[in-house]
């Protein structure tokens, strides 16, 4: 896994990189949709099936000398089947977003109903918000979160009724409690619409055992493996028995839309990567990683508490949780995360239910465990990460979102100066650093 080559070669690049590696070792990543893969998953990643071309599946490809290439895809697909339970497998989309467009193709038309979660009610993009394609090819009828944080079941039953939905997905990027799988396969089923499971950030806990599998519930199941799955940056899309029966094509229709139909060549090194990260995922070390990783968020959710923050629905039934900061004000989320980032914490700013802010200046912050538990870090941790946090907050909590937009942008510019120069900041910052070292990150690996 040494760089040499390119250190040798592009000094830009490997500035860069050494960059990149540095700052991962010395901060907490608390964004909960990012991981640390294996440098085996990131030796298979840059390994030579990165220069091979192979249109087509397994046995039935465009182009020649596919011997190896076929391997490496049953090995992930077998396994990915074995661990989802599921009788197929679609390894092939390049990410989470494309994965989704490949399942509205299979199944749906152009100007047809789909209902997804709200964008800043948790949802994803890809699910019908109005800036994704997915809103604007489709229309969206979008579901909400009541104003305690969890799923208004009632209102997607009756907006399903209502408007007939020929797609419903469940699933989100920011929703702290397990998914009502059950409730939502009766309202898929009593409008005939296609469930699709969208499990990509909770798709470790559920091969774990930690979250109920959607197998039974759903027809479609979706999930990127960069996540908790802790494996490369792509997604597979997967067939339940109850796609099946529900439609007999279903798993030869999404094969053709993934191929030909939106992408051309796969990304060998990925697959290749995924099989390997599928093996992980079936070891009783992965079990043990998923169990931390809940233990870990709860004992966030518990310790941010005591420090007095309030926290969306309460706490957390998973690996991540949203952070309500609107007693500090509205759209707060900006300066937490500007703050946080400066002493080396790594969050995202995120919408809170019934956000009196918008989504670029939103009022809470979203934050995960399932990067600082692949660190190694446990309850203990999470503790300290929580005492570090509220010290941090504390010290900007005077700060306040002007409401004209010019100023708001020379005001944030303001802030962030004097971020860069408080010392209270500079301590937590050393405070971090210490904290790290503490677990280290790829240990041996030399850029
Ligand atoms: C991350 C995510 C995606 C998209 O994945 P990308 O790989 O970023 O395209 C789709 N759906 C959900 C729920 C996600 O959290």
């Amino acid at each position: 896994m040494a760089v040499d080559e390119i250190k040798e070669f592009d000094a830009e690049l490997y500035d860069a990189m050494t960059g990149e590696l540095s700052r991962q070792r010395k901060s907490i990543e608390l964004i909960p949709s990012e991981n640390f893969a294996s440098l085996r998953v990131l030796e298979a990643s840059g390994s030579v099936f990165t220069n091979k071309y192979s249109e087509g599946y397994p046995g039935k490809r465009y182009y020649g000398g596919n011997e190896f290439v076929d391997r490496a895809e049953r090995l992930a697909i077998d396994r990915a089947k074995a661990l989802f339970g599921v009788p197929h497998a679609n390894v092939q989309p390049y990410s989470g977003s494309p994965a989704n467009f490949a399942i509205y193709f299979s199944v749906c038309k152009p100007g047809d109903v789909i209902m997804g979660q709200n964008l800043t009610d948790g949802g994803h993009l890809t699910h019908g918000w109005k800036t994704s394609e997915s809103g604007q090819i489709f229309k969206s009828v979008p579901y909400h979160v009541s104003a305690e944080g969890y799923i208004d079941i009632d209102e997607a039953r009756r907006l399903a009724q209502e408007n007939r939905p020929k797609l419903i997905w469940i699933g989100a990027s920011a929703y702290p409690r397990a998914l009502p799988l059950r409730e939502f396969s009766e309202i898929a089923d009593s409008v005939g619409a296609y469930l699709v499971a969208d499990i990509s950030h909770i798709a470790g806990l559920v091969v774990a055992g930690m979250h109920e599998s959607p197998a039974k519930y759903a027809h479609i199941i979706m999930t990127t493996t960069q996540k908790t799955m802790r494996g490369p940056r792509g997604a597979i899309i997967m067939v339940t028995d109850k796609g099946l029966e529900k439609d007999p094509e279903l798993a030869d229709k999404i094969d053709k839309t993934v191929f030909p139909g939106m992408q051309g060549g796969p990304h060998d090194h990925t697959t290749a990567a995924m099989a390997v990260a599928f093996k992980e995922a079936m070891s009783q070390e992965f079990k043990d990683y998923a169990k931390q990783m809940i233990l870990n968020s709860k004992a966030l959710a518990e310790a941010l508490k005591k420090h007095g923050f309030r926290l969306v629905t309460g706490g957390t039934d998973n690996h991540m949780m949203l952070v309500d900061l609107t007693n500090y004000g509205k759209g707060f989320g900006v300066f937490a995360q500007e703050a946080l980032d400066q002493i080396g914490i790594t969050v995202n700013k995120n919408t809170i239910p019934k956000d009196p802010s918008s989504p670029f200046y939103p009022s809470g912050i979203r934050i995960g465990s399932p990067a600082v538990t692949t660190r190694g870090m446990k309850e203990p941790e999470m503790e300290e990460i929580a005492d570090i946090m509220s010290a941090c907050i504390e010290e900007i909590k005077d700060s306040s979102l002007p409401s004209g937009k010019d100023e708001r942008q020379a005001y944030i510019r303001d802030f962030k100066k004097r971020i860069g120069e408080s010392a209270r900041l500079r301590e937590l910052g050393e405070k971090v650093i210490a904290l790290c070292d503490r677990f280290p990150l790829y240990p041996g690996l030399e850029y």
